[in-house]
Formats: structure tokens, C-alpha cells, sequence
């Protein structure tokens, strides 16, 4: 079975890894968010691009689920004594990707080029595509007026209230080489348990993605487990955009693309609301265990479609 899956940061890294535990990885590709790619210290930062990539290397931070294992912070705190900017946290071992791949776009290579050889060079083996080889950057709207996403999301910690989003650069990206021929030639899409509002819609409002998926079983993961986010402002989100945040708030919010959903245990009671169908089982991925179950559970439901 050929699968794509749709991915932002930390879970949907989590995910990835599940699937790439059980597909050969010819037979899957992940498409990831490029919305929070920023410049910083005059480095190109893509951290879900990085996250999914060190997560499945086996190089990721297993505390925090972004960065890299064994990482020390000797620039930073060098920066932070010179009275640099520290509030963007960046390891030793991190600044390496950052630096090379800025040097790389600077001869005027693509993201999806250089992922593709950063991906040889960690070992791994799954193609792993930016959605876009063109800047395309999330601006969220709040009561204190327009911020970049990693203003709004590190920087400001996500307190100002949100009251909308808006993906710069959107009008003229194009899905990067592979990404349409990859969703053309997949048995599923899977979309992760990512942010819906700032991981996943930028995915989707890429020039053909949507479109592209119309054609395909698509079944998303909810992000959201009783009523709360595993981590980072998603739930926070809805509340202040006036929904109540719930697996069933994702269904509405995917809408007409999706044609299956998994939710968890103990938002069974959603499961009857829902027109599509459903698997029930433990989302919460806690352990490479848990990943790997939940994708298998994601692969059983794309079968019996
Ligand atoms: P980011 O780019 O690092 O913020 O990561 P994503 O957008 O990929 O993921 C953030 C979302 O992942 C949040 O809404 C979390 O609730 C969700 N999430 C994180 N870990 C898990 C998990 O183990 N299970 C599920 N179902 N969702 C998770
Ligand atoms: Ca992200």
C-alpha cells in the first residue's frame, strides 16, 4: 500500500515514524508544512521539515520532540553573553542543518534538493518533501495585530488571542517536484495529527494540493484528545476562534476532503456524530510502540475503504 501522509512538527513526526515502522519506504512519502520557516541569525530555519527528518533518522530529542539528541547549546549561550537574540532556541549540533542548507539556497538550490541529501546523508531512507520549494509564510492574526508564526509561537509564547490566519506567499507557491505525482500514485493519504490551522491548512491551500486530494481516500488523525491539545495551542485555537476544540471540531474542520477519522478512546462518544467511517483506539503516542499501533490502526481503516 502507497501512502502519503500530511505532516507539521512534533506530531506528526510521531506518525511518520509509526508508518515508516511498517511500510517499506518506497511506498511512503511525507509532505511536510513549510508555513513556520523562518530567518533567524541570518539562517533559513524549516523546523517541521527538521523535526520529521531527525525523528526519523532516529536523531531527535525524545524529550522535547524538536531538535537533536545530545545537543548542547554553546552558540546560544555564547550569543546570549554578546546580548544576541536567544529567545529561538538553536543546539550546536541544529545549527549545522540551519547553516549548511542556507548555504545551499544561497547558490540558489531548492529545499526539496537539499532535504532530499540531508535525508541520504542521516539515513533516511523516505522521501520527505517540503510542501513548496517557494517561501510561503504563516501570519497569525491576533489582538495585538499580524505576527509571524514564530513570533507569535515562540517568541510570544502563543498568548495573544488568535483571530485568524494568513499564509504569505501562498498566491504563487507550487507544490514541490514530487509532491502532486506522489499524492496521483498513493493508496492513502494520511493526514497527521498536526495543528489543523497552522500545519496542515497551509498543506492544503498550496496551488493543487486540495484539488489533487479530492480523488483519494483521506484520513486524518485527530490532534485533539478530549477536548485538549497533546502539546502546543491548537485547542487554544479553536476556543478563540469561537469552536469548541473536540475530535468532532476536526471533522468539520477537514470537511469534504476526509473519508475516514480516527479518534481516540475517550472521545468514543463523537464516533456517532461522525458520517464518515471511524476507528476508535489510543491516539496518544507516548513511545515508538504506540506509534507504531496507531499506524497500523490508520493503514487497517484506508483498507476496509
Ligand atoms: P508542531 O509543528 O511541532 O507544532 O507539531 P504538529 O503541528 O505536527 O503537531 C502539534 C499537534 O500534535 C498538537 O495539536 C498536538 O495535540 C498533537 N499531538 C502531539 N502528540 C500527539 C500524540 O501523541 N497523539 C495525537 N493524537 N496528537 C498529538
Ligand atoms: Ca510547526
Amino acid at each position: 500500500m502507497k501512502i502519503v501522509t500530511l505532516a507539521g512538527g512534533v506530531g506528526g513526526a510521531k506518525l511518520a515514524d509509526g508508518l515508516a515502522q511498517l511500510l517499506p519506504p518506497e511506498n511512503l512519502t511525507i509532505v511536510v508544512n513549510t508555513g513556520d520557516d523562518f530567518e533567524h541569525l541570518g539562517l533559513y530555519i524549516s523546523p517541521d521539515l527538521d523535526t520529521v527528518c531527525y525523528t526519523l533518522a532516529g536523531l531527535a530529542n525524545p524529550e522535547t520532540g524538536w531538535g537533536r539528541r545530545e545537543e548542547t547549546f554553546h552558540v546560544l549561550e555564547n550569543l546570549q553573553e554578546l546580548g544576541g537574540p536567544d529567545w529561538f532556541r538553536l543546539g550546536d549540533r541544529d545549527l549545522a542543518t540551519h547553516i549548511e542548507r542556507t548555504r545551499r539556497l544561497r547558490e540558489g538550490q531548492s529545499l526539496s534538493l537539499i532535504t532530499r541529501d540531508f535525508c541520504q546523508a542521516w539515513g533516511v531512507r523516505q522521501p520527505v518533501l517540503p510542501m513548496s520549494d517557494q517561501p510561503v509564510r504563516t501570519m497569525v492574526d491576533t489582538e495585538d495585530g499580524e505576527l509571524a508564526f514564530q513570533e507569535y509561537f515562540v517568541h510570544r509564547k502563543c498568548e495573544p488571542k488568535v483571530k485568524g490566519f494568513r499564509f504569505a506567499g501562498i498566491a504563487t507557491a507550487l507544490p514541490a517536484t514530487g509532491v502532486l505525482e506522489a499524492i496521483e500514485h498513493a493508496d492513502g493519504i494520511v493526514v497527521c495529527p498536526s495543528n489543523p490551522w497552522v500545519s496542515i491548512d497551509p498543506i492544503l491551500a498550496v496551488a493543487g494540493i486540495r484539488s489533487a486530494l479530492a480523488a483519494k481516500l483521506v484520513v486524518a488523525v485527530s490532534p485533539i484528545i478530549g477536548g485538549q491539545t497533546v502539546k502546543g495551542p491548537a485547542a487554544k485555537m479553536y476556543t478563540e476562534l469561537g469552536v469548541q476544540p473536540s475530535a468532532l471540531a476536526i471533522t468539520c474542520h477537514y470537511g469534504k476532503i476526509l473519508s475516514g477519522f480516527v479518534l481516540d478512546r475517550v472521545d468514543a462518544k463523537f464516533a456517532q456524530n461522525i458520517s464518515i467511517p471511524t476507528c476508535v483506539t489510543n491516539i496518544l503516542m507516548k513511545n515508538q510502540d504506540d506509534r507504531r499501533s496507531l499506524a497500523q490502526d490508520v493503514l487497517n481503516l484506508i483498507q476496509t475503504l
